[in-house]
């Protein structure tokens, strides 16, 4: 099976411009400058293959500049006074921009990423606004406290008064990964500017476009020069030296768990503050009694969503054995169902994944798979030598020490393994280093809470699967990573407390 794609000519004005114009820049100090080195590096069409544009390759030099200017930028009036309410407006004001440019920035996604126009201008472009939406209501309401001390030892006739204030952590590297660009750099820069840091964003090779047209719009917006700069490059070069950079107080990363670790190591140097949204290998456990009109397609979309490219989806489900083998049948058909095609098509519902090379990854798993006895129920190919499709794939008789047990696929693979009773599902669920999400499925209320009390992971779905929202924490236990984003505790991350005592 083959699957070929003609090139797609971007139709908004705004992506035309963007990828004829200056913003394949870097961005910093609100000027759009050429890479110091002057390197560039082209960006991709996945579905088609075709050249997008050659983006100005950063370097460590360029990520000095973009440092110094965002260190600047925190002591510049223009943000560290700017009035708490008049920053909440610019946040909201960026939610207009991106709303406003909604189309455009779903086209340069889906383009650049190979994601569904659906998925693109649906879902990420309007989610991305409202991260904006949430923390612009957050920006005049951070507040310290006053704090009643038990010391004894001040000077007899004085009192003492104690009170915290929240500071901004500083400097703050925002590095993303290329299954939702924008809306990964949003889900940063809300909190961030929020809490009145400053950042410096490298988002991923291979999907930076959005992060580049988003620049234009922060611009626009009127945010103060410095406060947002935007370094795109490599991660091995820009990234790495970011992790590592003295002047960065903060990396905010979201990325595989084996970068995670590295960028673990490059903190050390001066200890700067961490959050890291890492892999999952998130299980659904369905229960004899689950509603099967809800189940089916839930589960087909929490794994085949965005092609499986979605740190949350589910790659693991545990089915109990009386429904398993009508289960893994209907999937199938589901799975089946599913037209690929240019995610710009309007009948196309998974686009292909971001590169050939991630199919390849993908395609790696899945044969291994088969020689080690698992069944493929549905799909368990690539759609073509080098092409970036791959077929969604329903895979039974797996043993949980296979690769593809174990490991992140981030593709449109699902394994369905049967169990007996729930304490059975709890076990084989919970038999994973990761700790991100998992979904459970059934009518019976009491079970429901008793397995999302002992699932361990920071998101649990009861009846469903991939459901996100500002308002609600999303953050990995285990090794899916240190920290929370969305709702209050994400914009924890971007404070530091100070305790002040003053003897009066
Ligand atoms: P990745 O390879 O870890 O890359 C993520 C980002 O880190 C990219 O910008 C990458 O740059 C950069 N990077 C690479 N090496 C680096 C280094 N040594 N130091 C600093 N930065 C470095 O992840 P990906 O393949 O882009 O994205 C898929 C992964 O993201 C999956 O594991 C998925 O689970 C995870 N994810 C997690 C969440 C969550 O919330 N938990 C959400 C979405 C995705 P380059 O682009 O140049 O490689
Ligand atoms: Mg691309």
């Amino acid at each position: 099976m083959t699957h070929h794609v003609p090139p797609h000519q971007p139709k908004t004005p705004g992506a035309n411009a963007l990828l004829a114009g200056k913003a394949k820049r870097l961005l910093i100090a609100n000027v759009w400058r050429t890479a110091a080195e002057g390197g560039a590096f082209a960006t991709h069409d996945p579905a088609s293959g075709a050249l997008l544009a050659y983006l100005a390759e950063g370097t460590a030099s360029d990520a000095d500049i973009a440092v110094a200017a965002a260190r600047d930028a925190l002591v510049d009036p223009a943000w560290r006074d700017m009035k708490p309410s008049a920053r909440g407006r610019l946040l909201w004001k960026i939610a207009d921009l991106i709303e406003a440019h909604a189309d455009e920035l779903a086209e340069l996604e889906t383009l650049d990423q190979g994601k569904s126009w659906a998925t693109s201008r649906m879902a990420e472009i309007p989610a991305s606004a409202e991260q904006f939406r949430y923390y612009a209501g957050f920006a005049n309401k951070i507040l310290g406290q006053t704090i009643p001390t038990s010391i004894g030892y001040h000077p007899p006739g004085k009192k003492l008064f104690a009170y915290t204030t929240r500071e901004p952590v500083g400097v703050v590297a925002a590095i993303t990964p290329w299954n939702s660009p924008l809306l990964m750099a949003a889900m940063k820069l809300a909190p961030a500017l929020c809490a009145g840091c400053t950042v410096v964003l490298k988002p991923a090779e291979e999907t930076s476009l959005t992060a580049l047209r988003l620049g234009e719009l922060l611009v626009e917006a009127g945010l103060p020069a410095g406060v947002v700069n935007i370094v795109t490059g490599f991660g091995s070069t820009v990234g790495a030296h970011l992790a590592a950079h003295p002047d960065v107080d903060k990396v905010a990363f979201t990325g595989s768990t084996e970068v995670g670790r590295m960028i673990v190591g490059a903190a050390q140097g001066n200890l700067k503050k961490l959050t890291l949204e890492l892999g999952g290998k998130s299980p659904a456990i369905v229960m004899p009694d689950a509603d099967l009109q809800l189940a089916l397609p839930g589960v087909a979309r929490g794994i085949f969503a965005n092609s499986g490219q979605v740190c949350v989806a589910g790659s693991r489900a545990y089915v109990h054995s009386s429904i398993h083998d009508a289960f893994v049948e209907k999937l199938a058909l589901e799975a089946g169902k599913l037209r690929l095609g240019h995610g710009l098509d309007p009948e196309t519902d998974l686009g292909p994944l971001v590169s050939s090379a991630q199919a390849a990854r993908v395609a790696s798993y899945v044969d291994e798979g088969k020689s080690s006895g698992a069944v493929i129920a549905a799909g368990g190919e690539r759609l073509g030598i080098d092409s970036a499709f791959f077929a969604p794939t329903v895979v039974t008789a797996v043993h949980p020490e296979m690769r593809m047990m174990r490991e992140e696929i981030f593709g449109p693979v699902i394994a369905v393994t049967p169990f007996d009773e729930p304490e059975e599902a709890l076990v084989l669920a919970n038999d994973t280093k990761f700790g991100l999400a998992a979904s459970v499925w059934t009518q019976d209320l009491s079970a429901a809470h008793r397995l999302a009390a002992g699932v361990r992971a920071g998101t649990v779905w009861i009846n469903c699967h991939s459901y996100f929202s500002p308002e609600l924490p999303k953050g990995g236990h285990r090794e899916s990573g240190w920290g929370y984003e969305n709702g209050p505790q994400g914009l924890e991350n971007y404070l530091e407390t100070k305790a002040v005592c003053a003897v009066i």
